[in-house]
């Protein structure tokens, strides 16, 4: 069901002064996959997702679709088709739900306004926010907001959206309904790299997970590799 390497991330070093926080970590997102990025705390998830979409400075190398783009500033690299969103929601809560997911689509984009309208309405029902279209964002569970950032990074139709906590705050039902949705945005074509804490979620519905301790990989494959990896049980030990 997968493919071709749409994401290459190749020995990718970030240093803010005396921490190394993130330690030639290379690692790939096929075609039609959702890989997880997961590590304790301070593992470097955030600087890997900033290093790649150019919010962090960082040496190596970031290939989309088999082009070096490892010097893009952030706005290019969106063009190019690489979405992402931000650990903290910032929405516009007296704005209605197609009004912030619109803001998404405005970037980068130029299409009619019609086009725009229509590609946001997909997306809506693909998250499974079509119902809830005009509410006001301030009147949505948190749920349902972190969905609302979800869709306002595909709505660009990302080859790849890179997801840093969408399902922070939320109960395990909620993080249940994610997931699928999730999965729903993957099957539509945008392969997904997601940085989550909710383990279940990210076992649950990843294709493979890539594993971070103090800024190295420490293991990587299936969620069940995953799982029983000694290094990673070790690196989670003594988590709350
Ligand atoms: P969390 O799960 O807590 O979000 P994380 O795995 O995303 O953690 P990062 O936020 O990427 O980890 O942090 C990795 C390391 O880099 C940490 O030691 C952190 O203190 C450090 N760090 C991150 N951003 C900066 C910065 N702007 N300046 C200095 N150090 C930073």
């Amino acid at each position: 069901k997968t493919g071709a390497p749409l994401l290459s991330v190749q020995n990718l070093d970030v240093k803010y002064g005396a921490v190394h926080a993130v330690s030639g970590v290379s690692f790939e997102v096929r075609a039609g996959e959702i890989v997880g990025l997961i590590g304790p705390n301070g593992a470097g998830k955030t600087t890997v997702i900033d290093a790649v979409t150019g919010f962090a400075p960082a040496t190596g190398a970031v290939l989309l679709d088999g082009k070096d783009v490892s010097d893009l500033r952030p706005y290019r690299l969106s063009r190019r088709g690489l979405g992402r969103s931000f650990q903290d929601v910032e929405l516009y809560d007296d704005l209605s739900v197609v009004e912030n997911v619109t803001v998404g689509a405005a970037r980068g984009h130029e299409s009619s306004a019609v086009a725009v309208s229509e590609r946001v309405r997909t997306v809506l029902d693909t998250v499974g926010l079509g119902e809830v279209a005009d509410a006001e964002v301030s009147t949505l569970s948190q749920g349902r907001r972190q969905l609302v950032s979800v869709a306002r990074v595909l709505v660009s139709s990302p080859k790849v959206a890179l997801l840093d906590e969408p399902a922070a705050g939320l109960d395990s039902s909620e993080s249940r309904w994610l997931g699928d949705r999730l999965r729903a945005a993957r099957d539509a074509g945008t392969s997904i790299l997601l940085v989550d804490h909710d383990m279940e979620l990210v076992l649950t519905i990843c294709d493979r997970v890539v594993v971070l301790d103090l800024g190295r990989v420490i293991a990587c494959g299936t969620p069940e590799e995953v799982r029983s990896d000694e290094a990673v049980i070790s690196a989670y030990l003594g988590l709350p």
